[in-house]
């Protein structure tokens, strides 16, 4: 299929086709008709999966060929909400690219910045608004937006929103929406307390599940180090140290861990920089832009932090931590590997952290091929479960991963080589 077969006015296609885009994605063939006929759409997907434009297509068509040129006056006819300031950023360079053949203007608008600039681009006039929860409030509650003009509603990353406590927020905004509007939920997972919020957003509405899980285990070659949590450090150089690596993000589960790698880095002359919460907005953007540019080549980011980073050319992905939650994994591993492109994941694993390891070999089902020959193996043994309910399980299934911790000289050989042809 192609774009012009979903009917996408001439401007869009012209700038879709510079992008380098030959053909729809399966959410962007699924959802775009679904938004061109006015309906509402529940989408579970992440991103990775185009699903940006999935969205920004229709409604920058919409608004397009309602635009009234001869009016100067320009109000929010389309909200975009959406959990992090990274996230909210990309979005609004999607749309500005997208559209850039037609007549309509997008601003972004976050927090952890001071908000002049911002409002002066509101008060110039846009027609869609893409922002994070708190930093639309702040504006809607001064004066600066108002949402009475809304036509088309996204609510982005709705699992993300939730998990970063915007609930509330994300009710108040929603409050405030016209009744008659179309409106577009997005997330990747959909636990009981997604699907309760997506029904006081949507109408009746089209779903479209696109599996990114099991596409993105599948597209990316996935490697594990056993090594102690004391040896992770040198195990990280140690790797870095090969020019195998080009760019890199390596996940830290805390931000305080994710500065002491950094540090660690670059007292090897290593070119890092941290990417998480505690960092001003400026900071963040610049670590970003470095990162892309190649000025930086590893940079390491907590999950909130990374969430949606849309960088081509991640060569490696590291968790350097294991994430507890196994769809984290996944997430993860998909900022390598983007747009059809695959990568290379390495985790790194120490014995506290086997139960996570289970639980994403579970979630993938598959098992991580093994690399056990590396400087710094860990043969640590999982101390004993004391017997309590469902502890057989557990115990069975630890010993198949120990089991699985073969020998691989080869396989790392392998992976080596396909590593270089890949650079
Ligand atoms: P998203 O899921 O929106 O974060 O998009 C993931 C990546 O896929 C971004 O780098 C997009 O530029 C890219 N992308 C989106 N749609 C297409 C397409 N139809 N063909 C190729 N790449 C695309």
């Amino acid at each position: 299929m192609k774009f012009r077969d979903l009917q996408i006015i001439e401007p869009i296609q012209k700038a879709l086709k510079e992008q380098g885009y030959d053909k729809p994605t399966p959410i962007q063939e699924q959802s775009i008709p679904i938004l061109l006929a006015g309906k509402d759409l529940l989408g579970c997907a992440q991103t990775g999966t185009g699903k940006t434009a999935a969205f920004a297509i229709p409604i920058l068509q919409h608004l397009s060929d309602s635009h009234e040129p001869d009016n100067p006056r320009r109000s929010i006819r389309s909200l975009v909400i959406t959990p992090t300031r990274e996230l909210a950023i990309q979005i609004a360079d999607s749309f500005t690219t997208y559209g850039q053949y037609t007549d309509i203007k997008n601003t972004v608008i976050y927090g952890g910045v001071k908000q002049q600039k911002q409002v002066k681009r509101l008060k110039a006039g846009v027609d869609i608004l893409v922002a994070t929860p708190g930093r639309l409030l702040d504006l809607m509650n001064q004066g600066f937006v108002s949402l009475k003009d809304v036509e088309y509603f996204v609510l982005d990353e709705a699992d993300q929103m939730l998990d970063m406590g915007f609930i509330h927020d994300i009710k108040k905004v929603i409050a405030r929406l016209p009744k008659k509007r179309q409106s577009l939920f997005f997330s990747a997972t959909m636990p009981a307390a997604i699907v309760n919020l997506s029904k006081s957003i949507l109408g009746n509405p089209e779903r479209v599940t696109i599996t990114p899980e099991k596409a993105t285990a599948e597209k990316v070659e996935q490697h594990l180090f056993y090594v102690s949590n004391g040896n992770k450090i040198k195990l990280l150089i140690n790797l870095l140290q090969t020019d195998l690596i080009t760019s890199s993000i390596v996940f830290s589960r805390t931000k305080h861990g994710a500065n002491k790698i950094v540090k660690q880095l670059l007292n090897a002359e290593i070119s890092a920089e941290a990417i998480h919460g505690n960092k001003s907005q400026p900071a963040r953007q610049r670590a970003l832009e470095n990162f892309k540019d190649g000025t930086t080549r590893i940079l390491v980011a907590t999950d909130i932090a990374a969430r949606g980073i849309d960088v081509d050319d991640v060569s490696h992905v590291i968790n350097y931590h294991l994430p507890n939650i196994p769809e984290t994994y996944v997430h993860r591993i998909g900022r390598t590997g983007r747009a059809n492109a695959s990568g290379i994941a390495l985790s790194f694993c120490a014995v506290d952290e086997r139960p996570f390891l289970r639980d994403i070999e579970k979630l993938i089902n598959q098992k991580i091929e093994v690399i056990s020959e590396h400087p710094y193996p860990d043969d640590s043994e999982e101390p004993a479960k004391p017997a309590s309910k469902g502890s057989n399980r557990s115990r069975s299934k630890s010993n198949g991963s120990r089991n699985s911790r073969r020998k691989n000289t080869s396989s790392r050989n392998n992976r080596n080589s396909r590593s270089r042809n890949r650079n």
